[in-house]
Protein backbone atom coordinates (compact mmCIF):
# COMPACT_ATOMS: atom_id res chain seq x y z
CA UNK A 1 0.00 0.00 0.00
CA UNK A 2 2.56 2.62 0.49
CA UNK A 3 4.68 1.43 -2.81
CA UNK A 4 4.96 4.79 -4.41
CA UNK A 5 4.48 5.68 -8.59
CA UNK A 6 7.90 4.88 -9.11
CA UNK A 7 7.39 1.28 -7.98
CA UNK A 8 7.63 -0.88 -11.11
CA UNK A 9 4.37 -3.09 -10.10
CA UNK A 10 1.70 -2.18 -12.87
CA UNK A 11 -1.05 -5.06 -11.39
CA UNK A 12 -1.97 -6.58 -8.25
CA UNK A 13 -0.01 -9.15 -7.05
CA UNK A 14 -2.60 -9.80 -5.03
CA UNK A 15 -0.03 -9.98 -2.16
CA UNK A 16 -2.51 -9.27 0.42
CA UNK A 17 -0.77 -6.55 1.94
CA UNK A 18 -3.39 -3.91 2.11
CA UNK A 19 -5.75 -6.41 2.88
CA UNK A 20 -3.48 -7.57 6.31
CA UNK A 21 -3.44 -3.83 7.16
CA UNK A 22 -7.13 -3.60 7.55
CA UNK A 23 -10.81 -3.14 6.48
CA UNK A 24 -11.71 -0.69 4.14
CA UNK A 25 -13.94 2.30 4.84
CA UNK A 26 -17.31 2.56 2.91
CA UNK A 27 -18.63 4.97 0.50
CA UNK A 28 -21.63 5.78 -0.72
CA UNK A 29 -20.95 4.12 -3.74
CA UNK A 30 -21.03 0.83 -1.41
CA UNK A 31 -24.46 1.15 -0.49
CA UNK A 32 -26.11 -0.87 -3.34
CA UNK A 33 -23.56 -3.35 -2.45
CA UNK A 34 -24.61 -3.93 0.95
CA UNK A 35 -28.34 -3.62 -0.29
CA UNK A 36 -28.27 -7.07 -2.01
CA UNK A 37 -26.43 -8.28 0.85
CA UNK A 38 -22.82 -8.33 -0.55
CA UNK A 39 -20.94 -7.05 2.47
CA UNK A 40 -22.61 -8.15 5.63
CA UNK A 41 -24.03 -5.33 8.25
CA UNK A 42 -22.95 -7.50 10.83
CA UNK A 43 -19.54 -7.36 8.87
CA UNK A 44 -19.48 -3.36 9.95
CA UNK A 45 -18.53 -1.19 12.47
CA UNK A 46 -19.07 2.63 13.35
CA UNK A 47 -15.82 4.90 14.03
CA UNK A 48 -17.82 7.83 15.72
CA UNK A 49 -17.11 11.22 15.22
CA UNK A 50 -14.62 12.25 17.52
CA UNK A 51 -12.66 9.18 18.26
CA UNK A 52 -9.30 8.85 17.26
CA UNK A 53 -8.59 7.12 14.82
CA UNK A 54 -5.30 6.28 11.92
CA UNK A 55 -5.40 8.86 8.99
CA UNK A 56 -4.48 5.76 6.28
CA UNK A 57 -3.34 8.30 3.71
CA UNK A 58 -1.32 11.12 5.51
CA UNK A 59 -0.44 8.49 8.46
CA UNK A 60 -0.49 9.14 12.11
CA UNK A 61 -3.75 9.21 14.61
CA UNK A 62 -6.25 12.18 14.03
CA UNK A 63 -9.32 13.01 15.92
CA UNK A 64 -12.74 12.18 13.57
CA UNK A 65 -14.67 14.90 12.33
CA UNK A 66 -17.35 12.75 10.47
CA UNK A 67 -17.90 9.06 11.46
CA UNK A 68 -16.22 6.18 9.41
CA UNK A 69 -18.12 3.25 8.89
CA UNK A 70 -15.60 0.60 7.87
CA UNK A 71 -15.24 -3.20 7.59
CA UNK A 72 -14.45 -5.10 10.89
CA UNK A 73 -10.90 -6.68 11.52
CA UNK A 74 -10.34 -10.47 12.77
CA UNK A 75 -10.37 -10.49 16.41
CA UNK A 76 -6.94 -9.76 17.84
CA UNK A 77 -5.34 -8.69 14.53
CA UNK A 78 -5.15 -5.70 12.13
CA UNK A 79 -5.87 -7.87 8.66
CA UNK A 80 -10.08 -7.26 7.17
CA UNK A 81 -12.32 -10.28 8.48
CA UNK A 82 -13.34 -10.97 4.76
CA UNK A 83 -9.42 -11.60 3.97
CA UNK A 84 -8.45 -15.24 3.73
CA UNK A 85 -5.06 -15.56 4.70
CA UNK A 86 -5.30 -19.79 3.65
CA UNK A 87 -4.98 -18.44 -0.01
CA UNK A 88 -4.72 -14.73 0.13
CA UNK A 89 -8.12 -14.38 -1.13
CA UNK A 90 -10.55 -12.15 -0.74
CA UNK A 91 -14.05 -13.84 0.47
CA UNK A 92 -16.91 -11.06 -1.00
CA UNK A 93 -14.26 -10.29 -4.16
CA UNK A 94 -17.13 -9.86 -6.44
CA UNK A 95 -18.79 -7.33 -3.74
CA UNK A 96 -16.13 -5.44 -2.50
CA UNK A 97 -16.06 -2.15 -1.90
CA UNK A 98 -14.54 1.07 -4.23
CA UNK A 99 -11.76 1.65 -1.77
CA UNK A 100 -10.63 -2.30 -2.41
CA UNK A 101 -11.29 -1.86 -6.14
CA UNK A 102 -9.62 1.58 -5.99
CA UNK A 103 -6.38 1.07 -4.46
CA UNK A 104 -3.33 -0.01 -6.61
CA UNK A 105 -0.39 -0.04 -4.15
CA UNK A 106 1.96 1.27 -6.80
CA UNK A 107 -0.06 4.19 -7.58
CA UNK A 108 -2.13 5.79 -4.99
CA UNK A 109 -3.25 8.44 -6.57
CA UNK A 110 -7.23 7.26 -7.18
CA UNK A 111 -7.08 5.84 -3.57
CA UNK A 112 -5.99 9.09 -2.38
CA UNK A 113 -8.85 11.01 -4.44
CA UNK A 114 -11.62 9.19 -3.08
CA UNK A 115 -10.44 8.84 0.17
CA UNK A 116 -11.81 11.09 2.17
CA UNK A 117 -15.15 11.76 -0.68
CA UNK A 118 -18.57 10.48 -0.19
CA UNK A 119 -17.80 8.71 3.35
CA UNK A 120 -20.55 6.31 4.45
CA UNK A 121 -22.31 6.84 7.66
CA UNK A 122 -25.43 5.43 9.81
CA UNK A 123 -28.24 8.14 9.17
CA UNK A 124 -27.62 7.05 5.57
CA UNK A 125 -27.95 3.55 6.07
CA UNK A 126 -30.82 3.09 8.14
CA UNK A 127 -33.03 6.20 6.88
CA UNK A 128 -35.38 3.76 5.59
CA UNK A 129 -36.12 2.28 9.02
CA UNK A 130 -37.31 4.87 11.13
CA UNK A 131 -37.04 3.37 14.65
CA UNK A 132 -33.48 2.16 14.16
CA UNK A 133 -32.51 5.54 12.81
CA UNK A 134 -34.32 6.82 16.17
CA UNK A 135 -32.29 4.37 18.11
CA UNK A 136 -28.79 5.27 16.52
CA UNK A 137 -29.40 8.71 17.36
CA UNK A 138 -30.85 8.32 20.53
CA UNK A 139 -27.55 6.77 21.26
CA UNK A 140 -24.88 9.45 19.78
CA UNK A 141 -27.03 12.42 21.40
CA UNK A 142 -26.60 10.47 24.76
CA UNK A 143 -23.01 8.92 24.10
CA UNK A 144 -21.22 11.91 22.54
CA UNK A 145 -17.76 11.52 22.26
CA UNK A 146 -17.80 15.72 22.74
CA UNK A 147 -19.62 15.09 25.91
CA UNK A 148 -17.73 12.50 27.20
CA UNK A 149 -14.36 14.12 26.55
CA UNK A 150 -16.03 17.07 28.88
CA UNK A 151 -16.87 15.04 31.48
CA UNK A 152 -13.75 13.34 31.72
CA UNK A 153 -12.48 16.51 31.74
CA UNK A 154 -14.45 17.71 34.47
CA UNK A 155 -14.62 14.40 35.99
CA UNK A 156 -10.38 14.99 36.59
CA UNK A 157 -10.84 18.18 38.24
CA UNK A 158 -12.33 16.55 40.98
CA UNK A 159 -16.41 17.11 39.88
CA UNK A 160 -18.24 14.09 41.12
CA UNK A 161 -21.05 14.96 39.10
CA UNK A 162 -19.00 14.33 36.28
CA UNK A 163 -17.65 10.98 37.11
CA UNK A 164 -21.41 10.13 37.94
CA UNK A 165 -22.31 10.98 34.82
CA UNK A 166 -19.76 9.38 32.96
CA UNK A 167 -20.53 6.19 34.63
CA UNK A 168 -24.07 6.56 33.81
CA UNK A 169 -23.44 6.68 30.25
CA UNK A 170 -21.03 3.98 30.01
CA UNK A 171 -23.92 1.55 31.80
CA UNK A 172 -26.25 2.76 29.23
CA UNK A 173 -24.29 1.65 26.39
CA UNK A 174 -23.35 -1.28 27.48
CA UNK A 175 -27.39 -2.21 28.46
CA UNK A 176 -28.67 -0.66 25.08
CA UNK A 177 -26.52 -2.55 23.00
CA UNK A 178 -27.67 -5.98 25.35
CA UNK A 179 -31.94 -4.33 24.82
CA UNK A 180 -31.26 -4.36 21.01
CA UNK A 181 -30.28 -8.10 20.94
CA UNK A 182 -32.26 -9.49 23.29
CA UNK A 183 -35.48 -6.98 23.07
CA UNK A 184 -34.78 -5.58 19.32
CA UNK A 185 -34.02 -8.78 17.84
CA UNK A 186 -31.27 -7.59 16.02
CA UNK A 187 -27.91 -9.26 15.80
CA UNK A 188 -25.97 -8.85 18.76
CA UNK A 189 -22.72 -8.18 15.76
CA UNK A 190 -24.55 -5.38 14.72
CA UNK A 191 -23.88 -3.29 18.01
CA UNK A 192 -20.42 -1.70 16.62
CA UNK A 193 -22.19 -0.58 13.74
CA UNK A 194 -25.20 1.00 15.29
CA UNK A 195 -23.34 2.19 18.57
CA UNK A 196 -19.78 2.43 17.77
CA UNK A 197 -17.17 0.45 19.64
CA UNK A 198 -18.42 0.23 22.94
CA UNK A 199 -17.59 2.72 25.60
CA UNK A 200 -15.98 0.51 27.67
CA UNK A 201 -12.93 0.57 25.43
CA UNK A 202 -12.98 3.71 23.65
CA UNK A 203 -12.93 5.18 27.17
CA UNK A 204 -9.61 3.64 28.28
CA UNK A 205 -8.01 3.83 25.35
CA UNK A 206 -8.89 7.51 24.12
CA UNK A 207 -8.89 9.12 27.42
CA UNK A 208 -6.62 7.04 29.75
CA UNK A 209 -10.03 6.54 32.11
CA UNK A 210 -9.55 2.59 33.64
CA UNK A 211 -13.70 1.57 33.40
CA UNK A 212 -14.35 -1.33 35.73
CA UNK A 213 -17.20 -3.40 35.97
CA UNK A 214 -18.99 -4.36 38.65
CA UNK A 215 -22.50 -6.03 39.93
S1 LIG B 1 -2.94 -3.86 -4.20
FE1 LIG B 1 -0.75 -4.03 -3.76
S2 LIG B 1 -0.62 -4.46 -1.54
FE2 LIG B 1 -2.74 -4.91 -2.22
S3 LIG B 1 -2.71 -7.11 -2.75
FE3 LIG B 1 -2.32 -5.97 -4.65
S4 LIG B 1 -0.07 -5.91 -4.78
FE4 LIG B 1 -0.57 -6.44 -2.67
S1 LIG C 1 -12.94 -6.47 1.48
FE1 LIG C 1 -11.66 -7.96 0.44
S2 LIG C 1 -10.28 -6.75 -0.86
FE2 LIG C 1 -11.17 -5.36 0.66
S3 LIG C 1 -9.67 -5.31 2.38
FE3 LIG C 1 -11.21 -6.90 2.83
S4 LIG C 1 -10.30 -8.81 2.05
FE4 LIG C 1 -9.20 -7.10 1.08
Amino acid sequence: MHRTEESPLSKCQRCGTCCKKGGPALHIEDQPIIDRGGIPVTSLFTIRKGERAFDNINGGMIGLTEEIVKIKSVPGAAACMHFNEADMSCRIYDHRPVECRTLECWNTSKIKAIYAQTRLNRALMVQKITWLAELVQTHEDRCSLERIQDLVQNRASDDPAAASELAEIINYDFHLRHLAAEKGGLPSEMADFLFGRPLAEIIPNQFGVNVRKTD
